[in-house]
């Protein structure tokens, strides 16, 4: 490693702790008390979401001079998680946003949208639930496009993307239908071609700006293009696209040991007949934690061998945080029963980090084919 990469690494050491930091005490103060709003719906917490921003949240995890560090992105959204798994998604989704312009190798998008997106003041998310599925060979490619003078004219819809609104940005992927091949965009949610439709309530995360997304023959210019072929920049961001979602299972998850701890005093005494006890969970965090924080100094590895680390980690923390989830509704009893209570909260985010696309079912189609 070079002298350059080197002091990239140690920088990184440095800041990250503050950045972290920093988040967690305005996830406290601040998002605590919108996170019942986000989990039903009332809420979408822009404004929140552009503080992160300016705390540094979104932009610790750009590469500068070659390598890239996720650890203190994941921590940051970790902190976040802790308090509210529906935002620790949209961190996520917005992180995904910045790590896509960071990695196009269009330099006119890459300086027009760059600083906008790893600030937080420019917002969006992520449409590749659909094209991880299909280069997975799960489904078909639900976008179609088309080359025109200056780029490309694109028809179809997504059924679900989140963190959207009307001045928002979203990165997705579309199959040529005038010869083979899959090119990567920005769609901008200004275009009156692109239309977004509300979704019918789901079981949590109804506060993150999630929508159906509508192209109708919407033209995309040549400056939007992140990637064409897709092919190989997907590889080159994939396992940051999922190592990224860690942040969401390790916040989750700290806060069901939580829960458990607060029951301790008045339950305890029958709750230790129940077989997962927070010490289970504790365990099982650090060492969650601590494999994803060696995964994420490296998301630029080709080899194979860590590719189905990333994948086996990304399934032991989906399946981590339901079963922490779980506990922490049994150490609860009935106080968890109420819809007041987070522990219910908590059981409904973690079934999303086990459904949201790569699927606890699609992880073990990945494992087994690789
Ligand atoms: C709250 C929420 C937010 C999401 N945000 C995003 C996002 O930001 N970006 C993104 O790319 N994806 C998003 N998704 C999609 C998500 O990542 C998964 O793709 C989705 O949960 C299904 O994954 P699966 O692999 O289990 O597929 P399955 O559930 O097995 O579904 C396979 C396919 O069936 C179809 N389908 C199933 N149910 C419905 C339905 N009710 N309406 C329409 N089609 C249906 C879809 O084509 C789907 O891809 C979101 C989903 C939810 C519930």
């Amino acid at each position: 490693m070079g002298t350059l990469a080197l002091s990239r690494v140690e920088a990184l050491d440095q800041p990250a702790p503050s950045i972290a930091g920093e988040v967690a005490r305005i996830a406290r103060e601040q998002l605590a008390p919108l996170a019942a709003g986000v989990d039903d719906g009332s809420v979408y917490p822009a404004e929140l979401l552009r503080r992160f921003g300016e705390v540094g949240a979104w932009g610790s995890h750009v590469p500068h001079e070659g390598p890239a560090d996720l650890r203190c992105a994941i921590q940051a959204m970790a902190a976040i998680g802790e308090v509210c798994g529906a935002t620790a998604f949209m961190a996520w989704c917005q992180n995904t946003l910045v790590w896509y312009a960071a990695n196009s190798t269009n330099m006119k998008l890459a300086k027009r949208f760059g600083d906008g997106f790893s600030t937080g003041r420019l917002l969006g998310g992520t449409g590749l639930s659909n094209p991880m599925k299909s280069f997975f060979g799960i489904e078909k490619l639900k976008l179609k496009g088309r080359k025109v003078e200056g780029g490309y004219v694109v028809r179809g819809a997504l059924p679900w993307v989140s963190n959207l609104g009307p001045d928002h940005y979203f990165g997705t992927i579309f199959e040529r239908e005038d010869e083979p091949g899959t090119v990567m965009f920005l769609a901008d949610c200004a275009d009156p071609a692109i239309t977004l439709a509300p979704c019918k309530p789901f079981l949590a995360m109804d506060g993150t700006g999630t929508y159906g997304v509508q192209f109708r023959d919407a033209f995309v210019p040549d400056d939007l293009i992140l990637a064409d072929p897709a092919a190989p920049f997907v590889k080159k961001i994939r396992a940051g696209f999922i190592l990224l979602q860690a942040g969401m299972a390790l916040g989750l998850i700290r806060d069901c040991i939580n829960i458990m701890d607060e029951v301790d005093r008045p339950l305890g005494h029958i709750n230790r007949y129940l077989p997962q006890q927070p010490v289970n969970f504790r365990d099982l965090a650090a060492e969650l934690e601590a494999e994803t924080m060696a995964l994420a100094r490296d998301p630029y590895n080709e080899e194979d061998t860590y590719w189905r680390k990333v994948i086996a980690l990304r399934l032991r923390a989906g399946e981590a945080s339901v079963a922490a989830a779980h506990a922490a509704m049994l150490h609860c009893g009935a106080r968890g029963y109420l819809k007041s209570h987070r522990a219910q909260r908590r059981l409904r985010e973690a079934y999303f980090v086990a459904i949201v696309t790569p699927a606890t079912k699609q992880l073990r189609k990945m494992l087994a084919d690789a």
